[in-house]
């Protein structure tokens, strides 16, 4: 597509929108820019838009008129009625990822899933790194990594682009194209925006219905809807799986990683906690192995993998009680594998935002594993009503009490635990911010 002279609406200014105004410029383009933020409320667009002339109206109705072609950033509902009237009156909508595709040079790993993609991304990355395969990493996975379109100038023939990418960024995808596409679960989430899980899982699928034959598809078997997109792809299915052997594909047997039989390495080596990390090492290292790492380099590489920030990070050990930080755990299905990777004695926190979720599944495993409950932010009425009778329950309030309890609460041996399967929005900028706070609370402890 010769983007020369086109005028395109970029709709939303977070990170990805800007790259995406900026790729646009230098393919000769006239963007012009639109956010439900006054541009006082945007301090990194500034100078930006100034440095490119780029003009910035107000989001209303009639700033979409008269635009053939419109960006959407990942933040941007794909229903909003502006973009569904354009798109009847035959103007083009595509998400920043999409608008890159055409820009990206070399291969590309996506990874999508509910959960474990920025784990899987950044590992994959790594051992790629450590193997010397030529890559970059991006996308979805946020700062200070690249959005997609910022990664399009510096890719390379011959290198690949691991992307993270988000259900909201695939479910609009014509021509992005991923050689390597990897989905490690889809379990229900973001079902306020999606609406409905099946729709959430069809956004999920796209990464494997714009792959052609001769492309991949590592898929969790033990996943029963990434199993079945199997059934409806053209790309050749790469299995991992924690229960049974699986082939082509990675397994776990009797605690070792098996490639095809080959032994990979065993679990215990994985410097990081939860079965659940064993699902994103094998899926990470199917990619890798796809992109030509070998299985020597995959064991060395992941024993050296740092952890992400946020994921059941361990930040400190006082008085025989740890403490650890998974304010990442934005949904019940985060929360309980967080729940699951730690033998008992634990001390949780939870709530924040609600996302329309369902918390009785946690109640059974907190009455295994939890001596109590620290319930915080607007979701705690709704959680406290779903897994009442399980748990001691502590109506907390704030981040600050929950710590303060937990404290006053927990023994040598025992566990205090962020894992808060909500949002963060009704007390947070994000979930950085709620765990950084935790990180410093707990560091300040005395
Ligand atoms: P994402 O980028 O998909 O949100 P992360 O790697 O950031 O994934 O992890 C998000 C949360 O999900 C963390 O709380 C983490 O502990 C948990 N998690 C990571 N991998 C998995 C997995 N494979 N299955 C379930 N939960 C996971």
């Amino acid at each position: 597509m010769d983007w020369k002279g086109c005028k395109v609406l970029v709709v939303g200014l977070g990170k990805s929108g800007l790259a995406a105004i900026e790729l646009l410029a230098g393919q000769g383009a006239h963007p012009q820019a639109t956010d439900s933020k006054p541009l006082a409320e945007l301090p990194e667009a500034v100078p930006l838009l100034a440095r490119l002339g780029t003009p910035f109206q107000l989001q209303a109705p009639e700033v979409f008129r008269g635009f053939d072609w419109i960006v959407v950033s990942p933040g941007v509902p794909a229903d909003l009625p502006e973009l569904e009237q354009a798109r009847l009156r035959g103007a083009k909508v595509m998400g920043e990822v999409e608008l890159s595709a055409g820009f990206l040079r070399g291969s590309v790993i996506g990874v999508t899933g509910s959960n474990g993609k920025t784990t899987t991304t950044a590992l994959a990355g790594h051992v790629l790194r450590e193997c010397g395969i030529p890559c970059q990493v991006g996308g979805n996975i946020g700062w200070p990594l690249p959005p997609v379109a910022a990664m399009a100038a510096s890719s390379r023939e011959g290198q690949w682009n691991v992307l993270e990418l988000s259900s909201f960024q695939l479910e609009t995808i014509r021509e992005f194209r991923a050689q390597v596409g990897v989905c490690i679960n889809v379990t229900p989430d973001h079902l306020d925006r999606h609406h409905t899980f099946e729709a959430y899982a069809a956004a999920k699928r796209r990464l494997f219905e714009t792959q052609r034959a001769g492309d991949w598809a590592v898929l969790n078997a033990d996943d029963p809807v990434t199993e079945a997109f199997a059934r409806a792809i053209v790309s050749q299915p790469v299995w991992f799986s924690l229960l049974r052997r699986v082939t082509p594909g990675l397994w776990l047997d009797s605690g070792q990683i098996r490639a095809d039989g080959e032994l990979v390495m065993p679990a215990g080596e994985i410097p990081l906690l939860g079965r659940h990390n064993i699902e994103n090492v094998m899926a990470a290292a199917a990619a890798a192995r796809l992109a030509g790492a070998t299985l020597a380099g995959i064991r060395a590489a992941v024993r050296t993998f740092p952890g992400v920030e946020h994921r059941i990070e361990f930040v400190r050990e006082m008085d025989g009680v740890k403490y650890y930080n998974d304010s990442k755990a934005t949904n019940v299905d985060a929360t309980l594998k967080a729940v699951d990777a730690f033998p008992g004695g634990l001390w949780i926190i939870l709530g924040g935002k609600d996302k329309g979720s369902d918390y009785r599944p946690l109640a059974e495993p907190l009455r295994q594993k939890a001596r109590a409950a620290l319930l915080i932010g607007a979701a705690a009425g709704k959680i406290a009503s779903a897994i009442e009778g399980s748990v001691p329950l502590a109506a907390c309030g704030t981040l600050e009490t929950a710590v303060e309890r937990a404290r006053e609460g927990a023994r040598p041996g025992e566990v205090v635990l962020l894992a808060p399967a909500c949002a963060s929005f009704d007390q947070f900028q994000n979930y950085e911010e709620r765990g950084k706070m935790f990180k410093t609370l707990v560091g300040k402890l005395v």
